[in-house]
């Protein structure tokens, strides 16, 4: 079976974007080491640039000229990703078609590495490598977030609760690597906080036992071919209006609103992988038009809570009473009180309502 579309690209042409904030800080010296001779190698062509600060990466996916690159290779955690992405579709002319052109892929150098795990199966940056040079583009899905007057594409996932404490809760424990999301989260257990908040969503279904039979399977393995045909349909105007508006908008008469004052963990996304002990969303396919949602009940007990955490490391928390899983086309969040974070791809965003869509077949990754 022919797992993506497109022929896989020869000499791939790169734009390379190294974060020497990532992960534990050793990005630089991971790419040199572990990618870069195999790139040269391949005879790919390599064009290599450090991010000197914050939003930096969404500076230059705003610059990026169009039929220079195969693909953008980011030396990083899930923030460059979704900063170049965003630089990329805030250009009103040719974002879209840019990120149809131009696949986006992982080395993996951060803390959560959900591209390099979800795509190509590995936290390994030399097999990483030779899974973006064998890789072929594939379509994928992003999403439109809604926040006060702005709007953002996020890629891989939002997080209201638990798990937006623990992205960036624990920054403090970044020299830890990925074992800080594990830390954090045992912390946070033993004081069992909740996250009231009212939830609004537009619900597809919360059948999944069929979808998330294959745990253990990537997203390559979930992605069926595209036809010529569909490739031509691909929507170049995908970022220009919104099914559901935006959160300042009525909340349509379709969703289901609920008030939870007990929400432990109100997590959505598109990757299955989030980090590498992580399987937190066993159903997600990258190109379905639909949000994966993963809830925790705050009232759960400690010894559930520790059950839950050791399942998500295989996807089974979905089959625990305690969790709750749906697959939606939409949804809005409104925090009812304090919480001192939301994530939306393991970057911080402000405490004030949210509303997310699906933007469909919006984007490119590299996968083999
Ligand atoms: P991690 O998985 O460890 O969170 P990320 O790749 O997500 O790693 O990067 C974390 C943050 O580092 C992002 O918010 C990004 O904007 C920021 N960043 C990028 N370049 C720099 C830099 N030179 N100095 C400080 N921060 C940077
Ligand atoms: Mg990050």
């Amino acid at each position: 079976m022919q797992k993506a579309y497109g022929a896989a690209k020869p000499k791939k042409r790169f734009l390379i974007l190294v974060n020497p904030n990532g992960g534990t800080g050793h990005a630089a010296r991971v790419f040199k080491y572990a990618s870069e001779p195999l790139l040269r190698a391949a005879n790919c062509s390599l064009n290599v640039v450090e991010t000197t600060h914050r939003y930096h990466a969404q500076e230059i996916g705003a610059e990026i000229p169009m039929d220079k690159y195969d693909a953008i290779m980011c030396c990083s955690g899930d923030g460059i990703p979704h900063e170049v992405i965003n630089g990329m579709a805030s250009r009103p002319e040719d974002g879209a078609q840019l990120l149809q052109s131009v696949a986006i892929c992982q080395l993996p150098c951060g803390s959560g590495n959900s591209l390099s795990w979800s795509l190509n199966g590995t936290s390994s940056a030399s097999i990483a490598t030779l899974k973006m040079i064998k890789g072929r583009a594939i379509p994928v899905d992003y999403m439109a977030v809604t926040q006060g007057d702005k709007r953002v594409v996020s890629f891989l996932s939002q997080a209201w609760g638990l798990v937006a404490d623990l992205d960036l809760g624990t920054e403090h424990l970044r020299w830890m690597g990925g074992a800080r999301f594990t830390v954090g989260a045992i912390a946070r257990i033993i004081n069992r906080k909740a996250y009231p908040c009212e939830i609004a969503v537009k619900v597809h279904t919360r059948d999944v036992r069929e979808l998330s039979k294959h745990y253990q399977k990537y997203i390559v393995d979930r992605v069926d071919p595209l036809s010529s045909e569909e490739i031509a349909k691909l929507d170049p105007n995908v970022f220009a209006s919104l099914k559901y508006g935006s959160v300042n908008d009525p909340i349509p008469s379709d969703w289901e609103v609920s008030t939870s004052k007990e929400m432990a963990n109100f997590y959505t996304g598109k990757m299955p992988w989030v980090s590498a002990d992580s399987l937190a969303f066993p159903a997600a396919i990258p190109h379905d038009g639909l949000i994966d949602v993963m809830t925790w009940d705050g009232k759960v007990g400690r010894s559930d809570a520790v059950n839950l955490l050791v399942a998500s490391e295989t996807g089974r928390h979905i089959d625990l009473p305690v969790a709750g899983y749906m697959k939606i086309e939409a949804f809005r969040i409104t925090p009812i009180g304090k919480s001192d974070y939301i994530s939306i791809d393991g970057e911080s965003f402000p405490i004030e309502p949210y509303q997310v869509e699906v933007l469909p077949r919006a984007g490119l990754y590299l996968a083999h």
